[in-house]
């Protein structure tokens, strides 16, 4: 006897059979951090050795993961010496989240097709579980593996190693560097416990909130276009990734927290590498073009605020107004940087003509800056009267 659904026309919506090695995996080491860990901690104690040794490891995987399986490899913002690419190989592949080569190919998908069910594998429109980690704990055709996305990784030494060995660096570096440090410092137990398993579970959940959390916490300063959203309280605890919106709006750039004071630790480690000479070519989108997208939602949010506003004519014209002026100013922009890339290609470069255009685009930047100024009061005067008119 057949059961009838067996004889139903197999769609991608089939709830795929689970994958018990890794969902195996997640529950062993989420209940032994939950439960082994702290009992350890009541009756033995952690040695001070071991919660800085954990805390190293942690701040290392997030690393390795942020600057080199994401901004690097992934994204490519950046070219990076010799050395600084095994390093960040090596403490990437501690963090046990795949080969490189998985983990950027499932990563462009996610980037291309942003919240699409079927084709992104973590599409955040799937939930906050699905996002964070129930598409792992089954095999979905989202997640099927194929490289057509990454070949210019594909030839690279490096990583071709690194996916053959994978295995084994994981366990020297998960069981082999802690098991070190416990000699060491003379704390095996509590060490294996504390820098092995609780960092490794906990690198987990705070790369996974990438995933999950930063498609749902915080606001969408750059575009709609996605769930994705930058939020502060993210970004700390996610070395800088939480500011996701602006990430999956300008992918390209090496930064994440793209002003001086946001939290952005992976920005502030190519930085530093930068200076060392061990990391160069780092990519930036133009200032004028981040501004341009930051504008295109403000007047967004302003259109659907003068909608309920009761001297909604008024704002309109007004609005109307400034979003022409935003026009001209893009427009000008664009023609001025063609001026440019034209002038750049000649041999012989007026250096006058150079530094007018140059001023002149910097006078377009600060037109955006003031219209930006000036939007943000119009929203708090069409609230004030909303509230005036309610009240
Ligand atoms: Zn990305
Ligand atoms: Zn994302």
């Amino acid at each position: 006897m057949h059961n009838d659904n067996q004889h139903q026309a197999s769609n991608s919506w089939d709830t795929p059979p689970i994958n018990w090695t890794t969902t195996g995996f997640f529950i062993i080491t989420n209940l032994a951090v939950l439960t082994i860990v702290p009992w350890y901690g009541l009756n033995h104690g952690y040695s001070a050795a071991a919660w800085i040794m954990a805390a190293l490891f942690w701040a290392m995987n997030g690393v390795g993961i942020t600057a080199g399986y994401h901004r690097l490899w992934s994204h490519r913002t950046y070219k990076a010496h010799k050395a600084l690419r095994w390093l960040l190989l090596i403490i990437g592949s501690m963090a046990l989240q795949n080969s490189v080569l998985i983990w950027a190919s499932r990563h462009r998908y996610h980037h291309r097709h942003t919240d699409d069910n079927e084709r992104d594998p973590y599409s955040a429109k799937r939930g906050v579980w699905f996002s964070h980690m129930g598409w792992m704990v089954r095999d979905w055709p989202s997640s099927e593996l194929d490289f057509s996305n990454i070949k210019d990784l594909l030839d690279d030494p490096m990583l071709q190693w690194q996916h053959r060995h994978y295995w084994k660096i994981v366990w020297a570096t998960n069981l082999g560097l802690p098991l070190l440090a416990g000699i060491v410092f003379g704390d095996i137990l509590g060490m294996l416990l504390l820098a092995g398993l609780a960092r490794l579970v906990l690198n987990h959940h705070t790369t996974f909130f990438i995933n999950s959390l930063a498609h749902f916490v915080g606001k969408q300063p750059y575009s709609d276009a996605t769930t994705a959203r930058d939020s502060t309280l993210m970004a700390s605890i996610t070395w800088g990734e939480g500011y996701h919106n602006f990430h999956h709006s300008f992918q390209n750039d090496y930064r994440n927290g793209v002003r001086w004071w946001h939290i952005d630790v992976g920005k502030w480690f190519i930085n530093v590498c930068s200076w060392l000479g061990l990391a160069y070519d780092l990519k930036r989108v133009p200032s004028f073009k981040i501004r341009r997208a930051q504008l295109q939602m403000l007047f967004k949010k302003a259109e659907a605020s003068i909608e309920t506003s009761p001297l909604a004519q008024r704002w309109r014209e007004h609005l109307e107004a400034e979003y022409e002026a935003f026009s001209n100013t893009v427009r000008d922009w664009q023609q001025l940087q063609r001026q440019r890339m034209n002038a750049a290609g000649h041999q012989l470069r007026d250096r006058f003509a150079d530094s007018v255009l140059h001023t002149r685009l910097q006078e377009l930047e600060y037109a955006l800056r003031q219209q930006r100024k000036r939007l943000h009061l119009l929203l708090q005067e069409t609230a004030i009267q909303q509230r005036a008119s309610l009240g």
